[in-house]
């Protein structure tokens, strides 16, 4: 399966703000971005005039890699949302935000999305009773996801959980903490979504 390998904190820095793609190293003194707000690469502190293709592209990547979505399939969440009723922008956003691997991380049950994805594919949830390892699972209203029996027991995994248990879980979310377990109530709204991006950019970009 394709992945990106490349150095996790050079995207912040190509995106010009923190992705917080590094878990707890995001909101420590280490986090690279804090000391080098400019581009990675030679020509990173150099002119900073952009295109208008440019700022559309800037704004698809932010977004593609803010969920860690690879290219062929952000391109095909694009068309889903596209065949939806309502705005393709907000659409697609709502589509990213459903994946399991996005669930997981708003429930405060991962470091990063990453770890989340990580934790999805080892079997350590269970979406309806059912056992899904597939990050790119999207839920729906009505589904509940939960920790496996196996894994409420794993004291590394419950340490993990522990230190995000003060992490807000967006209101589309109904969690019970003690039994480890999610309903989704309803799909998330646009401003419950806190990434800073103007969509109708990335609708721009792909209608070309
Ligand atoms: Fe981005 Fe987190 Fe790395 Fe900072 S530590 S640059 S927020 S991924």
């Amino acid at each position: 399966m394709a992945r990106y390998t490349a150095a996790v904190c050079k995207q912040c820095r190509r995106e010009g703000q923190k992705l917080f793609l590094k878990g707890e190293k995001c909101y420590s003194a280490k986090c690279p971005y804090t000391h080098r707000e400019y581009a990675p690469g030679q020509h990173g502190q150099g002119r900073k005039k952009s295109s208008e293709y440019g700022i559309q592209l800037r704004a698809k990547q932010k977004t593609r890699r803010y969920y860690g979505v690879l290219e062929s399939q952000f391109r095909k969440y694009f068309e889903m949302a596209a065949r939806q009723q309502g705005m393709t922008g907000e659409n697609l956003l709502k589509i990213l935000e459903s994946r399991l691997d996005n669930v997981v991380y708003r429930l405060g049950l991962a470091h990063s999305r990453a770890m989340a994805r990580q934790l999805v594919r080892h079997g350590h949830f269970t979406v309806n009773g059912i056992k899904t390892d597939i990050p790119s699972f999207l839920v729906k209203e009505g589904d509940v996801v939960a920790v496996t029996e196996n894994t409420s027991k794993n004291d590394n995994l419950k340490a993990v959980f522990e230190a995000n248990s003060a992490r807000p879980v967006p209101m589309w979310l109904d969690a019970d903490k003690t039994n480890m377990t999610a309903k989704v109530i309803r799909m998330p709204e646009r401003d419950e979504i806190d990434l800073d991006v103007a969509v109708n950019l990335i609708v721009e970009l792909y209608s070309k």
